[in-house]
């Protein structure tokens, strides 16, 4: 929720505050009132059960493309495609609003995350949380995910075996969001999105087109490195602009 002192500013620059795009819920019709209690005649005598129908395998992490977001979310959390489930303490699945406009997607959890279990909670989470608030959005709003499920180990960087073994969970997080716009934070998530070994600050600046559905992707820097490089948060805050603009369909580049 933005505290009223933002409001009040976004109000007096004639900035418009986010709304949800659906409704979170509907309000449940009261249940009818249940059936008297009637006569039930004894059942016939049992027949001989029918033979067992040939068992069916569950919806499995070898398809997420077809998994629901229930699905998905126990499918990962027992997923052991890759080395990093012996090291984990828990996986990372994401978080926020699953019909968000906006889609975020980091590197992996860090140790932070990997205790919580929850993506950006640590420092470079706090920065992230202010600068999707310096666009009126808060992390509610937006649906937040990672590249990698799991911590890499001393939080080093993501293996291409790791990458690949967790792109299908990520892929199906992002057909099920169904993002107007998704926005990568830093290199090891836009290089990983869009195949490429372009460096942030070449990527940046404009909309990228990501899979066979032409998701319109931008790129900025990771929270993390502008925690070190703060002199660099002047180009991140134009990022957001973009992005703010392009969400209230403004004309983009
Ligand atoms: N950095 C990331 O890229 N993702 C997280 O969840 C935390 C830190």
């Amino acid at each position: 929720m933005l505290d009223e002192r933002r409001k009040a500013c976004l109000a007096a620059m004639g900035i418009p505050l986010w709304e949800l795009r659906r409704p979170a819920s509907v309000e449940s019709p009261e249940l009818p009132a249940p059936p008297p209690e009637i006569e039930v005649e004894p059942p016939p005598p049992a027949e001989p059960p029918a033979p067992a129908e040939p068992a069916r395998p569950a919806p499995s992490a070898s398809d997420p493309s077809v998994l629901d977001w229930d699905g998905l979310e126990t499918a990962v959390s027992q997923c052991r495609a890759c080395s990093l489930c012996e090291t984990r303490t828990q996986t990372v699945f994401g978080v926020g609003d699953r019909q968000a406009r906006l889609m975020i997607i980091g590197e992996a959890p860090g140790a932070e995350e990997d205790r919580q279990g929850e993506p950006f909670v640590g420092r470079a989470g706090q920065l992230l949380n202010n600068m999707l608030a310096a666009i009126g959005l808060s992390r509610e709003q937006v649906y937040i995910a990672n590249i990698l499920k799991c911590r890499p180990p001393s939080n080093r960087d993501p293996r291409a075996e790791e990458v690949v073994a967790c792109s299908g969970w990520l892929a199906r997080q992002i057909a099920l969001v169904e993002p107007e716009l998704i926005l990568a934070v830093g290199g090891v998530a836009a290089k990983n999105l869009l195949d490429t070994d372009q460096s942030v600050g070449r990527l940046r600046g404009r909309v990228h087109a990501l899979g066979e559905a032409q998701v319109p992707l931008r790129v900025t820097y990771h929270p993390a490195y502008l925690l070190r490089r703060p002199e660099e948060k002047a180009k991140a805050w134009d990022d957001l602009q973009a992005i703010w603009r392009q969400l209230r369909g403004e004309a983009v580049q």
